[in-house]
């Protein structure tokens, strides 16, 4: 009875990757923090500001 084990320790069967919860919205790419997100994403601004 007790061998089976309880429905609320699903959670451990999955296998949770990590992946980056900042992405830029521009290009797709994931970074792990926001401030990295930030520094990157002034590049894109930096870019379209060359183009003009
Ligand atoms: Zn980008």
């Amino acid at each position: 009875m007790s061998d089976k084990t309880d429905p609320d320790e699903k959670s451990d069967d999955i296998d949770v990757k990590m992946y980056a919860p900042f992405s830029c919205v521009d290009c797709g790419q994931e970074f792990e923090s926001r401030e990295e997100l930030e520094e990157h994403e002034t590049k894109h601004q930096n870019l379209s500001k060359n183009e003009r």
